[in-house]
């Protein structure tokens, strides 16, 4: 795992990353060069996976209460058992994990495009393969009335990922899991989430998943095996 400078760390990369890909001293060069020279280096050291998991909101503000809700407190943990469960069944997905903290830049909002997470993203994500952005929400306050009943929501996009969400809705059901399927027609607010609209249109498979934080450990490790074996079916 190594950490980029403007936003992500990168782990369970396949394939390794070859961290001496460039030996440029970038710190030197004009800002536009620097740009340049950092994205050619994203492409070139790292491999395209046919699974990559983000975590946009993962990195918290300690300065921020809890009932901010400054980051996604589940949703890291959600992210390494689904990794997890799909390295059990022999794929070799690339987690993604964001450390800027939403307060300061949002990085599943447009005003991130440009970040290293985004390129990575980008660089990364092989066409037809399977993307799964991962957050979290809290059960207090507004969420306990609706998403607070289940132990994860599906974001839908009509267009873009609504047959997928619709069939691994399905299968979480089947497998005892209490799952709510949202979408821009039932939650205007789906409609700024930036990241399953960016990236899902390149996947097989996009899916974007919230969390509910009150669920125990085990049984969100359930969750992502069932997760895991629909992505690998
Ligand atoms: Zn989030």
């Amino acid at each position: 795992m190594f950490e980029f400078s403007d936003g992500a760390t990168l782990a369970g990369s396949a394939g390794g990353v070859n961290k001496k890909g460039c030996t440029v001293p970038l710190q030197v060069l004009p800002r536009f060069l620097y740009d340049i020279f950092k994205a050619i280096r994203y492409d070139s050291r790292v491999p395209m996976s046919t699974i990559v998991i983000t975590v946009p909101h993962a990195k918290c503000d300690p300065k921020s209460p809890r009932e901010d809700h400054s980051c996604d407190f589940a949703a890291p943990d959600g992210a390494q058992l689904l990794n997890a469960h799909l390295k059990k069944r022999g794929k070799l997905p690339t987690l993604l994990i964001g450390n800027i903290n939403r307060t300061y830049l949002d990085l599943n909002r447009p005003a991130a495009a440009n970040t290293a997470f985004h390129r990575t993203i980008a660089a990364k994500l092989a066409p037809g393969g399977v993307y799964v952005d991962m957050h979290s929400f809290p059960t207090e306050g507004y969420w306990d009335q609706v998403w607070g009943q289940n132990e994860l929501v599906l974001c839908a996009y009509f267009g873009i990922n609504d047959i997928a969400t619709a069939d691994i809705a399905a299968k979480l059901r089947r497998g005892g899991i209490k799952c709510r399927v949202e979408s821009p027609e039932t939650l205007p607010l789906v409609k700024d989430y930036y990241l399953i609209q960016k990236f899902g249109p390149l996947a097989r498979i996009p899916l974007m998943v919230e969390l509910n934080e009150s669920v125990t450990p085990e049984r969100r490790s359930y969750a992502m095996d069932v997760l895991a074996h629909y992505l690998c079916g």
